[in-house]
């Protein structure tokens, strides 16, 4: 190799990671809140708390908007059986809940679910051009293991997981396989505190640093205050 051929092949090696390396964007997070369930007792948030308390708890959608997407963290609920099963208030199918941000759910490109609980997977397929991005091993336990023993699937609704196997069925699916997963640039998901069989929350890179939307890996303030976690048994 002459010197010419020999500068321009380190120029390449030292120059084009840099060229590779893109800024992550910078997301803007809303969050959008869809319903209230009135008088939830606070023990099934808050281990070991006073089985008197209840709080009217907000049931929350996260959108994260930045780098030409539009990736909504959880999904909420719509199916009638949740009306049946729980008293649920101030009620706006979650998808309708963008129309407060201008944005139609055809605009949604990702929805990344942090577990297979009913009020957060159910709505997966409200959106019909995202990516789903699920815990691999969320998605083989309760499509799988989980049904074999009557107290493994607690908060699981079956229509949710056909729902999750269908639309992986039609490579909608993502899998996210395990912790510190970077899916998009600058949208990690890690494993959380085994909420379910393998929960996740998501860090986002924004203007003022990462934001962590925890999910149900940390219902409450309280439970960051009192470094207590969530009732093992919860079902939302
Ligand atoms: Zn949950």
């Amino acid at each position: 190799m002459d010197r010419r051929a020999a500068a321009r092949a380190f120029a390449a090696l030292v120059f084009a990671p840099l060229l590779l390396a893109q800024p992550k964007p910078q997301y803007e997070i809303y969050a959008l809140r869809y319903a209230t369930i009135p008088g939830f007792q606070v023990s099934g948030l808050v281990a070991g708390a006073d089985p008197g308390r209840k709080l009217d708890i907000a049931m929350m959608i996260w959108l994260v908007r930045g780098g030409g997407r539009n990736i909504l963290v959880d999904s909420g609920f719509y199916r009638d059986q949740f009306f049946k099963q729980w008293h649920v208030t101030d009620f706006v199918k979650p998808s309708d809940t963008l129309q407060r941000v201008g944005l139609k759910p055809e605009d949604i490109t990702d929805v990344v679910i942090t577990h297979m609980h009913w009020d957060h997977a159910d709505g997966m397929d409200l959106f019909p051009k995202a990516r789903i991005w699920l815990q691999k091993d969320e998605l083989e336990y309760y499509a799988g293991a989980a049904w074999q023993s009557p107290r493994t699937h607690g908060g699981i609704d079956p229509d949710d997981v056909l729902a999750v196997v269908k639309l992986n069925t039609q490579r909608r699916v993502g899998l996210v396989n395990g912790d510190a997963q970077e899916i998009l640039p600058g949208v990690t998901c890690y494993l959380g505190g085994k909420h379910t069989y393998a929960s996740q929350y998501v860090a986002v890179n924004t203007a003022v640093g990462t934001v962590v939307l925890a999910s149900d890996n940390m219902y409450l303030y309280e439970n960051l205050e009192k470094h207590v976690p969530i009732d093992r048994k919860s079902v939302v």
